[in-house]
């Protein structure tokens, strides 16, 4: 863990003294926490009297374009010309929520082409060594909630007003499954009622974020359970979808987040994956889940390119579906006396 020292929040608190130009980066198809602290962030630095844009390297889900300040979002793919001139003219890059360049895709390069002193704040295992400021710290349930603790640092939390608080909430939520996986701890339930303290209406947020399905996404996710398999021998779990059943559900951007945890919840499964196919990309997406000891971070970085945290990971396959799950489970023989241990 790289908790910040004095003297290195002391350099931030003299470098955000005077108004910086910032940039604020999250990862690649953000999720909740990504944005959520993102946005949170922005809020605070723009109070602080600083000139801020968070640059998404591509959209992001309908549910979470309530977020304060989802307007001023530039999106990279989007908006490549205006994007890299921000990113260029930069004092500052904070990028949030992952821990290598290559985790935002095309944008990586001009991040790492430019000037600015870069902050990384974020929870996921092993950081690359890119940034100037390092707040990593994998015991972190959230990096909305370490964006708490940075103003925190930085001796400002009477700055946290509706707009960061709503936003940070946003993140806690959605990493932790709402205040259940392991991580989330007493600290984290304070940082929640100081949120709600400050005018957070936390039902309007669970609303927004897991109550407004469509009608294809319900569907998509009958088609997904249909498609679940078990294999017992390994207390594993999976999930599958095509293309053609993607398609068929009118597929949007976020539909299939938090899937893979209908895999998990099955009596008896420690491990659950889903694989989707990607048709853009003609890769297979895979995210990986577990419960307890099972060091899903380990097996999607060994076997799927991938990575991400202990109990939850994510990874590719450039085989086709088939051939992809086929590998899969014929890696899993080497695992089968953990996964029962
Ligand atoms: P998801 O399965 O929801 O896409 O991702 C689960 C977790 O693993 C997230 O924290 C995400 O940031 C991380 N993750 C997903 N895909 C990758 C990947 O390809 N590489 C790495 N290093 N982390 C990933
Ligand atoms: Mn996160």
């Amino acid at each position: 863990m790289h908790a910040m020292n004095t003297a290195e929040i002391l350099d931030l608190k003299k470098i955000l003294s005077t108004p910086k130009k910032v940039v604020i980066v999250p990862h690649k198809n953000p999720d909740g926490d990504a944005m959520g602290s993102t946005l949170g962030l922005l809020h605070y630095l723009k109070k602080l009297g600083h000139s801020a844009t968070v640059i998404a390297p591509n959209d992001y889900p309908e549910f979470l374009k309530w977020i304060p300040g989802t307007k001023e979002v530039l999106i990279y793919e989007e908006d490549t010309i205006a994007s890299e001139a921000l990113i260029s003219e930069a004092d500052l890059i904070f990028t949030l929520d992952f821990n290598a360049l290559h985790r935002c895709g095309a944008m990586g390069t001009p991040i790492e082409n430019s000037s600015a002193i870069k902050i990384m704040i974020d929870h996921h295992q092993q950081p690359d060594d890119y940034a100037t400021y390092v707040y990593s710290d994998v015991s972190m349930c959230s990096t909305c909630e370490m964006v708490y603790h940075f103003i925190e640092m930085m001796g400002d939390l009477e700055l946290i007003d509706v707009a960061i608080g709503e936003a940070l909430y946003t993140g806690i939520m959605t990493d932790t499954a709402s205040f259940r996986f392991p991580l989330t701890t007493s600290t984290t339930h304070r940082v929640i009622a100081h949120l709600i303290d400050v005018g957070v209406e936390k039902s309007d947020i669970h609303n927004a974020v897991y109550d407004t399905n469509s009608f294809g996404r319900l569907q998509l996710m009958g088609c997904a359970l249909n498609n679940l398999r078990f294999l017992e021998d390994f207390k594993t779990s999976y999930i599958s979808l095509t293309n053609k059943e993607l398609d068929a559900h009118d597929f949007q951007k976020g539909d299939t987040e938090g899937l893979v945890n209908y895999g998990l919840s099955l009596k008896g499964a420690k491990f659950a994956v889903i694989f989707i196919e990607h048709q853009e990309e003609s890769i297979i997406k895979i995210s990986f889940r577990s419960k307890g000891t099972f060091d899903v971070n380990t097996f999607a970085r060994t076997h799927f390119n991938g990575g991400g945290h202990k109990n939850a990971s994510g990874g590719r396959s450039n085989l086709n579906l088939e051939d992809t799950i086929a590998k899969f489970i014929s890696i899993l023989s080497d695992y089968k006396s953990e996964l029962n241990s």
